[in-house]
């Protein structure tokens, strides 16, 4: 059987955006024509790409030099409308750079900070819920490296579980 187009795109990018690099849910994400199909552009997997949906929408129907000029507009890491900045939390591709080792733990510490302060209105309220946050935040962690890093949230008292609820002090 054959995957879908899209699951074909997303395994073959790594589950990341083609021009965002960041982790990519295949709920958010979306199947761009670089040729767009309105200009004869085929549905061959050369000429899709899987990116970010919003991203997919502001490209719409462009021409592919007008999409050039929107990618070439972007100074530094190419930022797809909608997410959050390199300033709001560390890169993944930056932790796994870094591999394992202590300076790993306090860069998914970091990131996971940077992301709770940053998320003020949409904090997770339990720790299951934290735990899936992070997930998403930071897909390669392992199972030892996400424990290690509730503990050190707890441990710091950056938060703070009462009853089973979670409060923050970032
Ligand atoms: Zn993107």
């Amino acid at each position: 059987m054959k995957m879908p187009l899209l699951d074909r795109l997303l395994f073959v990018q790594g589950n990341r955006c083609f021009f965002c690099e960041q982790p990519l849910e295949r709920s958010e994400a979306s199947v761009e024509h670089l040729l767009a199909s309105s200009k004869g552009g085929s549905n061959a997997e050369a000429n899709c790409v899987a990116c970010c949906r919003a991203l997919n929408a502001l490209l719409g129907s462009m021409s592919l030099k007008e999409k050039f000029r929107v990618v070439l507009n972007q100074r530094g890491p190419f930022r797809c409308p909608g997410r959050r900045g390199p300033g709001e939390a560390a890169p993944a591709s930056e932790l796994d750079a870094s591999g394992p080792g202590p300076g790993r733990a306090e860069g998914l510490l970091r990131a996971a900070v940077q992301s709770l302060a940053a998320h003020e209105d949409t904090r997770p309220r339990t720790e299951a819920a934290l735990r899936n946050a992070m997930r998403a935040l930071l897909p390669t962690m392992t199972p030892e490296e996400q424990d290690a890093l509730i503990a050190s949230l707890k441990s710091s008292g950056k938060v703070i579980e009462e009853g089973g609820r979670l409060a923050y002090d970032l």
